[in-house]
């Protein structure tokens, strides 16, 4: 039977959570090791420390019932309230979430954000679903996560397959269980709602700053570098539009309907309408003539000085790693690297910035629009942007130094930042006390 790509590409997916999982646990027991933690702060750091699976009745537009599956993982509250996105989409199982929440923690923690970790996902293709469908499975959503989530508990965000207006449903029913205004019960809003200004941007934007920064740290002269990215969501696009700012050259793009490539440079803002008047947003039916089609399996493999992964984990795998030819990775996407791939890369002297840092751009101004909301204010674009771009480059700084001091990957180096700060919430609320 003919197996086509989008079928291919959700085979090539069905293994990622899981990996995803075994790989984020790798990278902490192997910071753990370094850091010498003992076996049951170990234990502590890997293991959730709550997780919720809900089915959702819904019922859809031809009257037939139909029952989704949702979860929500709080991996960490060691440092604050839990924190993180949720995805829509037909591969999340409760290995994905789980994988993705523990990210969240390291994430936070090495931004120096006063929360712990989460995440969650319901087992859905979005785009089969009518608006009112997918705001009856996102008012269901909300409902049951409702007793294990609130401003000071734990507090979702956009992912995959979800926007400002997800979030816009999900506040009102939230809104309506407890019976009270509370708005900083989940970030990613619309502005109206009690968004923050330059949410949107914000995972792009840090991504492209985090880029600029190490390109600069590794002598790649940033006007004219080339860069390829993989995926043209939420994340891909405005890192895109961040980084042609910057003077880059973007050879190749793409998304789940295949890429674009053209070695002198795409013209971004040509795709940019075409993309807006596609009826799914989708890249796909471009008008050729200046660039041609490429697949996502190819556009990994470029030649490059950057490459920015931007779409779903498990992309770069021992399967690809050895035909890298990218100078800098730097991971826009959570987990796109496997652990196998992560050592086949460092071996090959590849640098790579991991996405604990290269895409903590939106957590950071998911803190601002949290306290935004928590104090009622309302915050300026310029000053939401220079105070994203502070936190970014402080820690980038850290990142390299630690890299540097240590001889350990920027990886390793950020995992070590990390694990370092959880462990040391843990032993001040009193586990492992006895422990130096
Ligand atoms: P999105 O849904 O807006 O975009 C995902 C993009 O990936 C789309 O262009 C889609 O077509 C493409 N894609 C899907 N499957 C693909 C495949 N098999 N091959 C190539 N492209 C494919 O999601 P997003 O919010 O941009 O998230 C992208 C990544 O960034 C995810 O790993 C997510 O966890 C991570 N991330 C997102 C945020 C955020 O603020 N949205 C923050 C941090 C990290």
């Amino acid at each position: 039977m003919q197996t086509t790509t989008a079928e291919r590409s959700t085979v090539a997916h069905q293994s990622a959570g899981s990996s995803l999982l075994r790989d984020a646990m790798a990278q902490v027991r192997a910071a753990g090791e370094r850091l010498g933690i003992s076996a049951g702060m170990l234990k502590l750091l890997e293991t959730p420390e709550r997780e919720l699976a809900i089915a959702m009745p819904v019922e859809m537009d031809d009257g037939r019932l139909e029952v989704f599956q949702g979860y929500r993982v709080q991996h960490s509250r060691l440092r604050g309230p839990a924190k993180g996105g949720v995805r829509y989409h037909p591969n999340v199982d409760l290995d994905e979430v789980r994988g993705l929440a523990s990210l969240m923690t390291w994430k936070c923690a090495l931004l120096d954000l006063p929360y712990g970790g989460a995440k969650g996902g319901v087992t859905v293709d979005p785009s089969t679903l009518s608006k009112r469908e997918l705001i009856e499975l996102t008012r269901a959503y909300a409902a049951g996560l409702t007793p294990v989530i609130g401003p000071h508990v734990d507090i979702p965000a956009p992912d995959v397959n979800t926007n400002d207006a997800t979030m816009g449903w999900f506040v009102d029913e939230y809104e309506r269980q407890v019976g009270k205004f509370e708005p900083a019960v989940v970030t990613g809003k619309p502005i109206a709602l009690g968004g923050s200004e330059g949410r949107g941007e914000s995972t792009g934007r840090g991504v492209a700053h985090v880029a600029r920064q190490a390109m600069e740290r590794l002598g790649i002269t940033v006007k004219g570098a080339t860069v390829v990215v993989q995926g043209y969501g939420k994340v891909g696009s405005d890192t895109v539009r961040f980084l042609n700012e910057m003077g880059v050259k973007i050879i190749a793009i793409s998304d789940v309907s295949g890429g674009l490539y053209n070695p002198e440079g795409l013209d971004i803002a040509r795709i940019n309408a075409h993309v807006a008047n596609h009826p799914k947003h989708l890249l796909e039916g471009y008008p050729g003539e200046d660039a041609e089609q490429i697949s996502n399996a190819e556009i990994l493999t470029l030649s490059c000085d950057v490459l920015i992964p931007a779409a779903l984990e498990g992309q770069l795998t021992i399967d690809n790693a050895h035909d890298i030819k990218a100078r800098l990775i730097v991971e826009g996407a959570n987990g796109p690297t496997t652990q196998e791939a992560a050592a086949i890369l460092a071996e090959r002297g590849i640098k790579a910035v991991p996405d604990i840092l290269a895409n903590a751009g939106g957590v950071v101004v998911s803190y601002f629009e949290w306290l935004q909301g928590l104090q009622g204010e309302h915050w300026k674009l310029d000053d939401v942007r220079a105070r994203l771009d502070d936190r970014m480059r402080a820690a980038v700084e850290q990142v390299f130094e630690r890299a540097d001091a240590e001889s350990v990957t920027l990886r390793e180096a950020a995992f070590l930042i990390a694990v370092e700060r959880v462990v040391a919430a843990a032993k001040l609320r009193g586990y492992s006390s006895a422990e130096s």
